[in-house]
């Protein structure tokens, strides 16, 4: 890549990044003042506006984080904690807290994740960002969709983990783009986002072992799957 295509590149995403983190704080300014204003008596409203508030602040940090994990991943001081996990309950963990998330769109999430999964070794909050990042895209991206499912499965060697959308799907021309840092298909790009959840997770997956792909079918949905090796070969970021 050209210095010029970098440059290009840089201020795009200095550009996205800026919008990201301006709408969320526009909003919790415009809700926060309305508070303050005391034009918003009833009790009812006032918790309506702070759960607002709540969710953009969060978004905020995640954003935040998301940024930090980057500025670690090129400088190399990104790190994996790895222990002996029970890995059914990490995943059932992660999309535990997508519940809430996925009502409020009207939407379930479905589980298939078997009894019997055992215990391996991976740093189990990475794999729950992770599993956070497939399972938040898959709501995002679901147009009118009802259903997101989450399975898991042992194999041979490893254990696989898939989410699966019936959403708007992702154009083939994007396909090979899709785990690249700052990459956003075009046309999902006002739906928000800074292009970096699947770049992160996939540097996490590889530091683990395992492998991280996607498969769709634009207009009916896609089927994101990682695996983690049960028995953990050295891996490494290699950023
Ligand atoms: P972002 O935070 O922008 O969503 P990601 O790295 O998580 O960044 O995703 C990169 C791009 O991949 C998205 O902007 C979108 O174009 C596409 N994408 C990811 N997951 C899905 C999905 N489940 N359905 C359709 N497109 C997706």
């Amino acid at each position: 890549m050209c210095i010029r295509d970098r440059d290009a590149m840089k201020s795009e995403f200095i550009s996205n990044v800026s919008h990201e983190l301006r709408s969320p704080l526009h909003s919790i300014r415009g809700f926060t003042r309305l508070m303050l204003s005391g034009k918003v008596p009833d009790p009812e409203t006032q918790r309506e506006f702070l759960a607002i508030i709540d969710q953009q602040s969060e978004q905020l940090g995640r954003l935040i984080d998301s940024l930090l994990d980057m500025s670690r991943l090129e400088s190399g001081r990104f790190q994996i904690q790895k222990q002996p996990v029970a890995i059914g309950e990490v995943i059932h963990d992660a999309v535990e807290s997508f519940y809430g998330v996925a009502s409020e769109k009207g939407m379930v999430i479905e589980e298939d994740i078997p009894q019997d999964l055992p215990e391996i070794e991976v740093d189990g909050n990475r794999v729950k960002q992770v599993i956070a990042n497939l399972l938040s895209n898959a709501i995002k991206f679901s147009n009118g969709g009802r259903e997101v499912k989450v399975r898991a499965e042992l194999r041979d060697n490893e254990v696989l983990v898939q989410v699966i959308d019936h959403g708007i799907g992702i154009p083939e021309q994007a396909m090979p783009h899709l785990f690249e840092r700052f990459y956003r298909a075009k046309d999902s790009m006002a739906r928000g986002g800074a292009g970096l959840g699947l770049y992160i997770s996939k540097q996490i997956i590889e530091a683990h072992g395992g492998r991280i792909w996607a498969e769709s079918q634009p207009g009916k949905g896609s089927t994101f799957s990682f695996t983690l090796p049960l028995n953990q070969a050295q891996g490494g970021c290699d950023e």
